[in-house]
């Protein structure tokens, strides 16, 4: 019995390898046709100043519906993207759409300052071409280089570390924002802010979920922001869900806020609809 219970897992264990190469390779061949199927569309979740309530600005983030796989999570099909060299062409298509869409919002009077964040991957940072393709999206949009921010992990930085930093260095002197995201979990850390020349540390959310509860988080929250203030950074907190997450980042010091809490991301229209809605509140008497 044991042994034919060993030949089931072992032949269950196939099955899920099977499936999961299936999966990969399914994937791998939709990616290939989803930006000439025009199968790709951004989301966008506000980011809120919390002392005033102003939107800062919005990430951009990549949804794709697939016509055989249906809707994929950007953590399932971004690793695929990016092992296939695809994430160079879909993230500039990514850029270029996020860049259009601030534009209009701002000539629309949806919002008049709009700073518009970008994910980065590994394969476009150690694009050679990648600081000319950025330069050619503000030319062909017209958005400002402040208006623009990029955000991406240490992870995505190490390969060619020398060549990144010199493309960063030249992206910040465009006058474009850099972020490094997920601060706190296994991909940022400590040395890369002070390598690479971020503007903006965003703290991840798996320090922030328990932040009202666990005092050992909010001490590495504390810490991050010292160091943030002493490196002259500004700090983002990320996946802020509740007015408890919110009222111990301000007794911190932490102010600029992305999450469930103010906004999840939002289709174009849906975003509109939820600044049109904060404006009518914002000029209501409490
Ligand atoms: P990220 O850049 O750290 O984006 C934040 C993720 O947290 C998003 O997941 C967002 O929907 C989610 N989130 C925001 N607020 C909350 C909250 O209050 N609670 C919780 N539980 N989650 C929250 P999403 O959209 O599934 O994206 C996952 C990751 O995929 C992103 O993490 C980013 O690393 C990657 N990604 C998304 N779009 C792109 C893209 O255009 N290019 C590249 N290279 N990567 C992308
Ligand atoms: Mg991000
Ligand atoms: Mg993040
Ligand atoms: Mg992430």
């Amino acid at each position: 019995a044991a042994k034919r219970m060993g030949r089931n897992q072992y032949h269950l264990f196939n099955e899920t390898l099977k499936n999961a190469a299936e999966q990969y390779l399914l994937m791998q061949q939709g990616l290939e046709t989803a930006l000439l199927r025009d199968e790709f569309s951004l989301v966008y979740q506000p980011q809120v100043d919390s002392r005033s309530g102003a939107v800062i600005g919005a990430e951009a983030l990549l949804r794709w519906n697939s016509a055989e796989l249906g809707f994929v999570s950007p953590q399932d099909f971004i690793p695929i993207a990016e092992q296939s060299g695809m994430i160079r062409q879909i993230g500039e298509w990514v850029m270029l759409e996020a860049a259009r869409q601030a534009v209009k919002w701002v000539k629309d009077g949806c919002c008049d300052k709009m700073q518009i964040s970008v994910n980065v991957s590994a394969s476009q940072l150690s694009d050679p071409a990648f600081s000319h393709k950025v330069a050619t999206v503000l030319q062909t949009t017209g958005l400002l280089p402040r208006q623009l921010c990029l955000e991406f992990t240490e992870s995505a930085a190490i390969r060619e570390e020398e060549h990144v930093i010199a493309m960063c260095d030249e992206l910040v002197s465009m006058g474009v924002t850099l972020a490094v995201d997920d601060f706190g979990t296994g991909y940022s850390s400590m040395r890369t802010v002070t390598a690479f020349p971020f503007q903006f540390i965003k703290i991840d959310r798996s320090l922030i979920f328990d932040i009202d509860r666990n005092p050992r988080n909010e001490a590495v929250v504390r810490s991050v922001l010292e160091l943030a203030d002493r490196l002259h950074m500004n700090v983002l907190a990320e996946g802020v869900e509740t007015l408890e997450h919110v009222d111990m980042l301000q007794q911190l010091g932490c102010y600029y806020i992305q999450g469930y809490y103010y906004g999840r991301p939002m289709a174009v229209e849906a975003f509109e609809q939820w600044m049109l809605n904060r404006k009518i509140h914002m000029k209501r008497p409490s």
